[in-house]
Order: structure tokens, then C-alpha cells, then sequence
């Protein structure tokens, strides 16, 4: 896998073999050392939620303790922690094209498309999540 920029939305994102960005269609290039570190750094992050996930499952006491300690950190910290879920969110959005999802996460993008108009409707994107 590598890691690739795309030169209009500044995403980064994984491919075998990438001509264009996901996201908005334009053209891709290396990221720079520090940013493709970075990006790293936030999949080990993922991997490692995904793994206590996959192990604890989210529902009952483990979804309890996490929302607990999400609600109870730095008010400003929330505010980035639900930016990042938005992003999740209009991500999978994205996806809601044939052949870009299955049965597994059929409702996640379904469900995600729904709230993406919302977002989309109110002018709850953020300029870095703005793509046309
Ligand atoms: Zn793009």
C-alpha cells in the first residue's frame, strides 16, 4: 500500500495504485515525510480502537466507559473528537454508491448518507471537508 495526497482536497488516503482522489476525482501525489507520518500515526490510533472493539464489543459497559471518558475530557478535545466523527461520517457518505459497500456496513452508510444531508443542509461542513 501507498500512501497518497490529493492535490485539490489535500486528503491523504491507501491504494495499491492511485491516479485520482477518491473524494473529489483530481490528481494525487506523495505526501510530504511528516505528513504521511502523521497519517500513519492516526491508522495505529484506528487499529487500536478497532482491536478493543473487536475484543469488548460496543455495546454495555465498554460503549459506557468510552462515552464517559470522551464526555468528561477538555471541552475542546470534544469538539475535535466530534469533528472527526463528522468526517467518519460524510466519509461514508461518500461511499453510498454501488459496489462501495456490502451487507457488513450497508446501514453504517445508508445511515451516514442521512446525516450527511443534515450536515450538508444546515452548512455543518467544515472548509477542510469542502470538496466542490
Ligand atoms: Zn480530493
Amino acid at each position: 500500500m501507498t500512501v497518497y495526497k490529493c492535490t485539490k482536497c489535500q486528503k491523504l488516503f491507501e491504494s495499491y495504485g492511485k491516479e485520482k482522489c477518491d473524494i473529489c476525482g483530481s490528481e494525487v501525489e506523495p505526501p510530504n515525510e511528516y505528513e504521511e507520518a502523521k497519517f500513519l500515526k492516526g491508522k495505529e490510533l484506528c487499529q487500536q480502537i478497532m482491536d478493543s472493539l473487536n475484543t469488548m464489543g460496543m455495546e454495555g459497559v465498554f460503549g459506557d466507559g468510552f462515552i464517559a471518558g470522551v464526555c468528561s475530557t477538555h471541552r475542546s478535545l470534544q469538539q475535535d473528537f466530534c469533528g472527526l466523527l463528522q468526517r467518519c461520517i460524510l466519509h461514508f457518505a461518500s461511499m453510498n454508491k454501488e459496489g462501495w459497500h456490502d451487507q457488513r456496513n450497508e446501514a453504517t452508510v445508508k445511515l451516514c448518507a442521512e446525516l450527511a444531508k443534515v450536515v450538508k443542509e444546515k452548512g455543518w461542513v467544515r472548509e477542510s471537508e469542502r470538496t466542490s
